[in-house]
């Protein structure tokens, strides 16, 4: 039998940071996943963070969740979207991660009496991280590093990397580096010296790169290219450009044009003619999105949305939607803590649907509960997400079911009606050593509900991320009030989705669906409200018709 060899590809980034390394790594997994090669994708981010759960969304943007429960770098959502496989905790390692098991390996007396230090005990264990990936199923592993090379917290990384192709053979090993070609007006020329310079503080640390990826708003020429190749020692075919794309999706037809994945073929020796992409499902997602042409204007409420990318995934999700529907989707950021002051002006209402995402805290939240309840009344189409559930269950029990001063024990402890509560499960959970309900759980979906026909499906997988729940205690009232608990947990304890009867669309969720959805696949629950919101905008809603 013939050993398997798992091939490693390692991206790194120099002379900017937001260069779109993790993008460029998601096309180029798609492109090796086109030729039929089993691919994983990892992150190793430079941070001293364990993992991201804990960072504000204002500084790191959206936690991306995985099926196991990983609160991961928000890359991993582009990995996922563009190579439709599910990752997990071990996709993503950072300095603190890295470092929590090193130091608890010391405290075993693991290193028998040997000094800890970076080289080798940290980039061993960084090694580790990789080599955990390269499994029997897998033929090729891209791992991207975080960061920006010249970072003082990238060297063991880089370190790592480095001693990586000797470990594993040269074949092996196929080192990618993205940089950024500017073009400086008064000269009217592109400039490579940002990349030589990027180049050779990757070199003064082991590595030579075999591709240099180029991010530039023009194609690159071919003498600039050449000049290139000349400084930074890489074949021509090997240097890469890419062009701001006019969509994310195309991306990987863009690269595909300049024959990265040809090069990354060539340098790690895989079988060219066996190997030719297909691209046919991925560039007919690219024409959907090209095509789509229906005007919608979906309103997200929340409370970072001054920063859009923590609401990445939805915001995903929602053109996911759209491509699937024909919907040109137009996301209007709406602070949560503006909302009474728009709804008084009725400023809300050109809106077609509106998304209330996920969340942590009590600031904003009675402006998310005035805009569930303003849905509610006015048929606007509406979807929650897991804090938007929550919220939407508190208007339902202070406005519908006559339950006042309902709230959360997040947001008012002093409650007299705590219909969202923390629950015998949340306190296993913290007896596992965690605080929250992370990954997947299923629902079981009640026959006949909105919900149940959009998933088609009498029990589905959700992935989750927080710690309260819908209060058993109140659900009879509630329901008898008329919300229809149209997904429970398996037990039939926990309120897992909810709907109303006789509006266009008024879904909770407590789960994440945002993190399944992909742009070949959007998720039901999103095209439920996509259909409702170009139902509005095109005049359709046969409620508003009605009133
Ligand atoms: N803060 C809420 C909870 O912990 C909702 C969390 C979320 O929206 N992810 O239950």
């Amino acid at each position: 039998m013939v050993d398997h060899t798992v091939k490693h590809i390692f991206v790194t980034g120099g002379v900017s940071s937001s260069l779109g390394k993790g993008i460029t790594a998601s096309a180029l997994g798609r492109l090796l996943k086109a030729r039929g090669l089993r691919v994983t994708m990892q992150k190793l981010d430079p941070y001293i963070n364990v993992d991201p759960g804990t960072i504000n969304p204002f500084e790191h943007g959206e936690v991306f969740v995985t099926e196991d429960g990983g609160e991961t770098d928000l890359d991993l959502g582009h990995y996922e979207r563009f190579i439709d496989v599910s990752l997990h905790r071990d996709s993503n390692a950072t300095t603190g991660s890295i470092y929590s098991s090193v130091i608890a390996h010391e405290r075993r007396g693991d290193f028998l009496g040997k000094t800890v230090q970076v080289i080798p005990h940290v980039t061993n264990e960084i090694k580790e991280r990789i080599r955990r990936l390269a499994t029997d199923e897998i033929d090729v592993v891209i791992t991207e590093v975080g960061g920006t090379v010249g970072d003082i917290e990238i060297l063991p990384f880089l370190e790592a990397i480095r001693q990586f192709r000797n470990d594993v053979g040269r074949d092996n090993v196929c080192y990618i580096h993205l940089t950024l070609v500017p073009y400086i007006g008064p000269s009217a020329e592109q400039k490579t010296k940002p990349t030589q310079h990027s180049v050779t503080e990757l070199r003064s640390r082991g590595i030579q790169p075999d591709i240099i990826v180029c991010r530039s708003a023009e194609p690159l020429g071919p003498d600039i290219k050449r000049k290139i190749s000349n400084q930074c020692d890489v074949a021509i075919d090997a240097v890469i450009s890419a062009v701001d794309a006019s969509n994310l999706y195309a991306v990987p037809l863009a690269l595909r044009d300049e024959g990265l994945d040809d090069e990354v073929c060539k340098i790690l020796r895989f079988d060219q003619p066996e190997h030719e992409p297909d691209l046919e499902a991925w560039t007919r997602v690219v024409e959907r999105v090209e095509a789509a042409d229906r005007p919608v204007k979906v309103g997200i409420i929340g409370k970072y949305v001054a920063y859009p990318d923590a609401y990445l995934s939805v915001v995903e999700s929602l053109r996911h939607a759209g491509f699937a529907l024909g919907a040109k989707v137009e996301i209007e950021w709406i602070e949560a803590e503006e909302v009474t002051g728009l709804l008084a002006n009725d400023r809300l209402s050109q809106l077609d649907g509106v998304v209330l995402p996920g969340g942590f805290g009590e600031r904003g939240t009675e402006g998310k509960i005035a805009a569930a309840g303003w849905a509610r009344e006015n048929f606007m189409p509406c979807l929650g997400l897991c804090l938007g559930l929550q919220v939407m269950v508190i208007d339902f029990a202070r406005n519908v079911a006559g339950l006042e001063g309902a709230n959360s024990r997040e947001f008012d402890a002093e409650s007299p009606h705590m219909v969202i509560d923390l629950m015998d499960e949340q306190r296993e959970v913290v007896e596992k050593g965690g605080t929250m309900r992370l990954g997947l759980y299923p629902a079981r979906l009640r026959d006949g509900t909105r919900v149940g026909k959009a998933y088609g499906e009498e029990v589905v997988y959700e992935r989750h991320r927080h710690r309260y729940e819908v209060n058993p205690r109140y659900r009879r009232r509630l329901e008898e009030a008329g919300l229809i608990c149209s997904g429970t947990s398996p037990d039939d304890r926990l309120v897992e989705m909810i709907e109303l009867d006789g509006h266009p669309c008024w879904i909770g969720t407590q789960a994440h669906p945002e993190f399944k959805s992909r742009p070949e696949r959007a998720h039901p629950l999103f095209v439920e409200l996509m259909s409702a919101a170009l139902e509005r905008a095109e005049g359709r809603n046969p409620h508003l018709i009605a009133l």
